[in-house]
C-alpha cells in the first residue's frame, strides 16, 4: 500500500457532497491497508479504515466479509462501524474512533493487571462474545491487540477481518484460522474442526495474558507452541500473586476437550466473579495499577 494516493488532507466520500473528513493523524496500518484519525465539519472524530481499491484476492475478500459481518452487529462492547463509503481510490470503513489503543499496549505498558480489572475487563468480553455467537459470528482473531478500548477505557472487540458467519450453532470449521497463540486445540486438528468453543479458548488465553503479562503457551518454534497448546500445558508463574478462583477459571476455560471447556455462561457465574468489580477504570490505569480503596 503506497502513501502517495493519500496525499490529500481530506477525504471527500464520492457522491456525498455535504460529508468531508479531514485527517489528523495515522493510527496505523494494518494487513490491508491504512487506518486514520478523522473529524467531520462538526468536529466529529472518527477512526477511518482506508483499503486500496486495486487490492485483489484474500485480503480483499476479507475486507468485504468485515463490513458485512461488522456492519451487523450492534453492542456497547463492540468496535461500531458506522458507515462505508468509496472515493475514487479507496474503499472506507467508518468507525467508532477507540482513542486509548488496545489491551496489548495496556498490559504491555502495566505487565500485569489486577484482579479486579480483569473481572470488569472479562464481563465486558463475555457480553461481547456472547452477543457475537448468539448471532452466529465467530470471530476467530480474539486477542489482545484487537480488542481496543474506549475513551473510559471500556472495551471494543474490533477486527472482524477473520471472522465468519455460521448457518447453525453446531457447524464446524476445518480451515486453521487466527493466531497461533490463541489457537485451540481443535483448530490445529482439521479432523475434529471448530467451532463458537475455539473463541472461548481465547478468552482464556487472554485472562491469563491480563494477569501473568506473558503467553500461557510460549515457545521458541512453531512446532513447540502447537504441543503444548495441543496438551494444554501451561503453568502459573509462581512470582505473580493470582487467587486460586482465578488460577481454576483460566484452567477450567483452557480444557483441551473443546465438549468439557465452560460455556460463556458458565464462566460467568464463576467463584472468580464475586470478588469485587470496578464500575469503570480511570485513564491513570493506562500505566499505573488503579488504588480501589
Ligand atoms: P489490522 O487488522 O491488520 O491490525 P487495521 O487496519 O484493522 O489492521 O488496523 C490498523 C491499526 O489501526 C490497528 O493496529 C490500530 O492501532 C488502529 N485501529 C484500528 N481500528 C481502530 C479504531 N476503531 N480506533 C482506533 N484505532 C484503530
Amino acid at each position: 500500500m503506497s502513501f502517495s494516493k493519500m496525499q490529500s488532507q481530506f477525504i471527500k466520500p464520492l457522491n456525498r457532497p455535504n460529508e468531508e473528513y479531514k485527517i489528523l493523524q495515522l493510527l496505523g496500518k494494518g494487513g490491508f491497508g491504512m487506518c486514520f484519525e478523522v473529524e467531520n465539519q462538526d468536529g466529529e472524530v472518527f477512526a477511518l479504515k482506508a483499503i486500496e481499491k486495486n487490492s485483489t484476492g484474500q485480503n480483499y475478500d476479507e475486507v468485504l466479509n468485515e463490513i458485512m459481518i461488522q456492519s451487523e452487529l450492534k453492542h456497547p462492547y463492540i468496535v461500531n462501524l458506522y458507515d462505508v463509503f468509496d472515493d475514487l481510490d479507496f474503499v472506507y470503513l467508518k468507525m467508532e474512533l477507540c482513542s486509548n489503543n488496545s489491551l496489548l499496549e495496556m498490559v504491555q505498558n502495566r505487565g500485569e493487571l489486577t484482579e479486579s480489572e480483569v473481572r470488569l475487563y472479562m464481563i465486558q468480553l463475555i457480553d461481547a462474545v456472547g452477543y457475537m455467537h448468539n448471532n452466529n459470528i465467530l470471530h476467530r482473531d480474539l486477542k489482545p491487540d484487537n480488542i481496543f478500548l474506549s475513551d473510559n477505557l471500556d472495551l471494543r472487540v474490533g477486527d472482524f477481518g477473520l471472522s465468519k458467519e455460521l448457518n447453525s450453532t453446531d457447524e464446524r470449521q476445518r480451515n486453521p484460522c487466527g493466531t497461533l497463540p490463541y489457537m485451540a486445540p481443535e483448530i490445529l486438528n482439521p479432523k475434529v474442526g471448530y467451532g463458537f468453543e475455539a473463541d472461548i479458548w481465547a478468552i482464556g488465553v487472554i485472562m491469563y495474558i491480563l494477569l501473568f503479562g506473558c503467553q500461557p503457551f510460549g515457545g521458541h518454534t512453531r512446532s513447540m507452541v502447537i504441543d503444548r497448546i495441543r496438551n494444554a500445558d501451561f503453568e502459573f508463574p509462581s512470582d505473580i500473586e493470582v487467587s486460586h478462583d482465578a488460577k481454576n477459571l483460566i484452567s477450567a476455560i483452557l480444557n483441551p476437550e473443546y465438549g468439557k471447556r465452560l460455556t460463556l455462561s458458565e464462566i460467568r457465574q464463576h467463584f472468580f466473579f464475586r470478588g469485587p468489580t470496578p464500575v469503570e477504570l480511570p485513564l491513570s490505569a493506562l500505566r499505573t495499577a488503579p488504588n480501589f480503596e
